[in-house]
């Protein structure tokens, strides 16, 4: 029967150790080599190696296939101190992985020689139940949830498009969820208005969003904005946002939005409704198509529809609001295709969704060909429709 150190011994004799210096040098010129840290959570959450992977010992063999599909795809395993990635190492070589290093010496070389690392979110138990149903599907997992949480999305407007988009959003666990509106409840809101209840009519309609969402889930920071966005306080407004969800119900605020936010590299999530027709786009942070290649310039104001007089179907802004809700959280997770380049068109009465493909325009006012977007000069409309 060998000793655990002469059984050691030979593992390591039979397997391929690498230095940390080394894979130090594939952090600096990566190689699409994975690295792995199969240390347990406690040991993990002190600090782990940029970019590196988390499997846990007693998980590696059962998830290495999900997280490292390619059977000769260069791997290096660490742990604490080199010992449990040794027979780690030599554990995959058994499941058919054949390009598999042991870091020798491990964590503690590895932080004893100043190397960078990063310390990592982790979701507390709590959370693992919340989020189970994202964390299972791979395309989401920890990681998505972990970027969801650190994200910050900013509703423009908390009526119809922003009731279910800031719901659904903060239901998924986005972080930080800015909502700018200078409104109180009106009992004529709550036909669509979901954030919103008819108790709370009279109530600013932030604190009653922030009562709605921080309920719903309190990982939740709710950051009030009771004003109406201007070209003296958009920036400020914007700062610190990683997306924008515009449920903006009037043609000033969209302009200003798309033209700050052009300014700011932020990408928007834009919707209109009207009557039982939902529009929505996504304009990308880099612009093109932006709001001003679709309409480059507002309608005169005895053109542009009374929106105080204009119907609308009560679940439509249901509707577009949850698809908002879904571009921004792919945005931010960074999965599927998002809906630039893209207007879809929602026919509630005949039940019928049609896209149209949304070019960038080379005479765009704002990201046209030549256009210095640090020049850009904010405008503030007349308000001509206000509700
Ligand atoms: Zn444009």
């Amino acid at each position: 029967m060998p000793s655990y150190q002469s059984y050691l011994k030979r593992i390591k004799s039979e397997i391929q150790e690498i230095t940390p210096q080394q894979v130090k040098e594939l952090l600096d010129r990566p190689d699409g080599t994975r690295i792995i840290d199969i240390r347990e959570e406690n040991e993990y959450v002190q600090g782990s190696i940029p970019g590196a992977s988390w499997i846990p010992r007693g998980f590696l063999e059962s998830r290495i296939e999900d997280a490292v599909p390619r059977r000769d795809a260069p791997i290096v395993l660490y742990c604490a101190g080199g010992n449990r990635s040794a027979l780690s190492a030599r554990a995959l070589h058994e499941l058919g992985y054949t390009n598999v290093k042991s870091m020798s010496g491990g964590w503690g070389v590895w932080k004893r020689s100043g190397y960078p690392f990063h310390v990592p979110v982790v979701l507390s138990a709590d959370q693992q139940v919340r989020y189970s149903r994202h964390t299972m599907l791979p395309e989401i997992g920890e990681a998505g949830q972990i970027k969801l949480l650190e994200s910050k999305v900013l509703c423009l407007g908390a009526g119809g498009l922003g009731s279910p988009s800031a719901l659904y959003m903060a239901a998924a666990g986005i972080g930080t969820i800015g909502m700018v509106d200078d409104d109180v409840v009106d009992s004529s809101n709550l036909q669509r208005q979901i954030l919103h209840s008819t108790e709370r009519v009279g109530m600013a309609k932030v604190d009653s969003a922030e009562k709605t969402l921080r309920g719903l889930n309190p990982d939740v920071t709710v950051n009030k904005h009771p004003v109406r966005m201007t070209s003296e306080n958009v920036f400020e407004v914007l700062a610190g946002y990683d997306v924008v969800v515009d449920g903006a119900d009037n043609f000033p605020s969209r302009y200003l939005l798309n033209d700050a936010c052009l300014k700011m590299g932020i990408p928007v999530v834009h919707s209109s409704i009207f009557r039982f027709e939902g529009q929505i786009t996504v304009f990308p942070a880099q612009g093109q198509p932006c709001y001003r290649c679709l309409y480059p310039e507002p309608p005169p104001p005895d053109e542009a529809p009374s929106c105080q007089e204009a119907g609308v179907l009560g679940v439509l802004p249901g509707i577009m609001g949850v698809l908002q809700a879904t571009e921004a959280i792919k945005l931010l997770v960074g999965i599927g295709e998002p809906l630039s380049g893209r207007l879809l068109i929602y026919d509630a009465l005949r039940t019928k969704f049609r896209e149209l493909k949304l070019r960038r325009d080379p005479k765009c006012p704002t990201c046209g060909d030549g256009v210095d977007r640090s020049k850009i000069e904010l405008i503030d409309y007349v308000q001509f429709c206000t509700r």
